[in-house]
């Protein structure tokens, strides 16, 4: 299920609000999976990304911007269910 009204990362999770923050396919296309800190030129920017990582470098940053701490949780959790991390699933 995808929300209609913003794209949300399906590497880290990070709502895409702008274009210019959008990842791109090798041809220049913007994508509309994946953030550009995730996704450049049609390649994840860093393959040795587990969900595991990514969950705790949110969770890291969720903090670093004072979300409060179950958010946080929630939202590194979340990353579990992404699809880079989940390709398999709808
Ligand atoms: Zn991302």
């Amino acid at each position: 299920m995808r929300l209609k009204t913003k794209v949300v990362c399906q590497s880290c999770g990070t709502p895409v609000e702008k274009e210019i923050f959008k990842g791109t396919e090798i041809n220049g296309a913007l994508s509309d999976l994946y953030c550009r800190r995730c996704y450049m030129f049609g390649a994840f920017t860093d393959n040795a990304m587990t969900a595991e990582k990514m969950s705790e470098i949110v969770h890291q940053k969720m903090i670093e911007l004072k979300f409060p701490r179950y958010l946080a949780q929630l939202l590194a959790e979340h990353v579990h269910t992404l699809k880079r991390w989940v390709p398999s699933k709808n």
